[in-house]
């Protein structure tokens, strides 16, 4: 499947070329982003995202890796790629990730060297990666995984918000605590409308390279439970093995070393439960919202990844303000109309502001001032919003097929002109 290219387009009014861009609208050609996520470190985050990349990889699709660990970056070195060395730029000037193993990658280490990562705390962290990832000639993936710091703290959360994700995966060791504390990674991802695509359970069982018998070091099972309880997809468990270290030390992770190993194989069948996970991600839907547009709190969400070329030309997937005064819609066949808000006011349809049986206009533009603007706006089902007003103005409902149209008759308009 393809990604459809974004047909962008503008209408009314609002000049959206001073904004900057955010990077949902910044990474196109990426089929699928999704993040790896762990409650704690050291369960083997790390090693998972960069063997689950490698896996894709075998099975035929275009993998990119970042490692968003800033931290701890580990990535690099498992991949026996040197730190510190600054990546090679476009002539449009854009990064260059690193190729290993058919892998695109890039890691905060890349710039920082992996033991300077002191100049990026907190929200700085999510700030930088937005635009690093956002600057970099990925071409066109079929999946970029984000390999994230592990823990549930502000930074995951900010950084689970900052691109346009497709889902996440949680990883997890199968002593108790560990799953406790992946339980709360889930539940983050669910605050920020992520989808959880499943538990990866490491280090599970141990089988013994000399007797070949199996043994449940850290107990066995509990990501299986713990998919079970919270009703997310279990994906599959890697078997605790010391050629996963060995490998993972010396650049030559286990998927590329060592692909007839059982922890191999698992990554393999990982990565085809993955593959069916996203395909079974229920269709893409707003969630109900009210939305307090000065404060820009509450709003929907911005379903890049939903669009597709043959989706519905008037179903919303992604309701954003642009600036204060642009609204912009992202539609299921992946135009976005950006509404300058006092047209939008200018253009209700209520019985107060169009007179019902004979279609006049009730409303005298030029009694609308010139910064009007929502106090707030309401999805109405999953086909309308309504939008109240800083002029008093609260009876107005605009469905969806209304908005649509209305920007491409302003478009029409606009083309007639030239
Ligand atoms: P995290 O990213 O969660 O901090 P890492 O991926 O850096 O964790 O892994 C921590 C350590 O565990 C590394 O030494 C890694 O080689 C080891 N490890 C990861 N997965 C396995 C496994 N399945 N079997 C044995 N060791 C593993």
């Amino acid at each position: 499947m393809a990604t459809p290219d974004l047909a962008q387009h503008r209408t009314a009014g609002a000049d959206t070329a001073t904004q900057p861009a955010s990077a949902a609208d910044r990474l196109p050609g990426i089929r699928h982003i999704i993040a790896i996520g762990s409650g704690k470190g050291g369960v083997g985050k790390s090693t998972v995202s960069v063997n689950l990349a490698l896996a894709l990889r075998q099975r035929g699709a275009r993998v990119g890796l970042v490692d968003a660990d800033i931290h701890g970056p580990s990535v690099p070195v498992m991949l026996g790629l040197p730190t510190g060395e600054p990546p090679a730029m476009t002539a449009e000037e854009r990064i260059v990730p690193a190729t290993r193993h058919g892998l695109k990658l890039i890691s905060m280490a890349m710039l920082t060297g992996d033991d300077n990562p002191a100049i990026l705390r907190g929200p700085m962290v999510s700030k930088y990666l937005r635009l690093f990832v956002g600057s970099v000639d990925w071409g066109r993936l079929d999946y970029l995984l984000l390999d994230l710091p592990p823990g549930t703290g502000d930074t995951q959360l900010t950084l689970a918000q900052s691109f346009p994700l497709s889902g996440a995966i949680i990883v997890t060791t199968p002593q108790e605590v560990s799953l406790r504390i992946a339980r709360r990674g889930l539940r983050m991802f669910e605050t920020v409308h992520v989808p959880v695509l499943g538990i990866v359970e490491n280090m599970s069982t141990f089988t013994c390279p000399h007797c070949g018998g199996a043994t449940d070091i850290f107990r066995r099972g509990g990501g299986a439970l713990l998919s079970q309880a919270l009703g997310v997809p279990f994906l599959g468990a890697i078997p605790l093995d010391g050629k996963v270290v060995e490998c993972g030390d010396e650049g030559r992770p286990i998927v590329s070393d060592r692909p007839e190993s059982a922890a191999a194989l698992a990554y393999v069948a990982i990565a085809a439960q993955l593959e069916r996970a996203l395909e079974r991600l229920p269709a893409a839907g707003l969630q109900p919202f009210e939305w307090a547009w000065e404060k820009n709190e509450g709003g929907p969400a911005w379903l890049e990844s939903a669009a597709r070329l043959a989706g519905g030309h008037t179903t919303a997937i992604g309701l954003r303000r642009r600036d204060p005064r642009t609204l912009s819609v992202l539609w299921e066949d992946g135009g976005r109309s950006d509404f300058d808000v006092r047209d939008l006011r200018l253009a209700c349809r209520c019985a107060f502001c169009v007179e019902e049986t004979s279609g006049r206009a009730l409303l005298d533009p030029k009694k609308v001032r010139a910064d009007v603007a929502p106090l707030k706006i309401k999805s109405v089902g999953n086909y309308a919003v309504a939008i109240t007003w800083n002029d008093g103005h609260s009876t107005g409902i605009y469905a969806f097929d209304y908005l649509r149209a209305f920007a491409d008759g302003n478009r029409a308009g606009e083309a007639e002109d030239v």
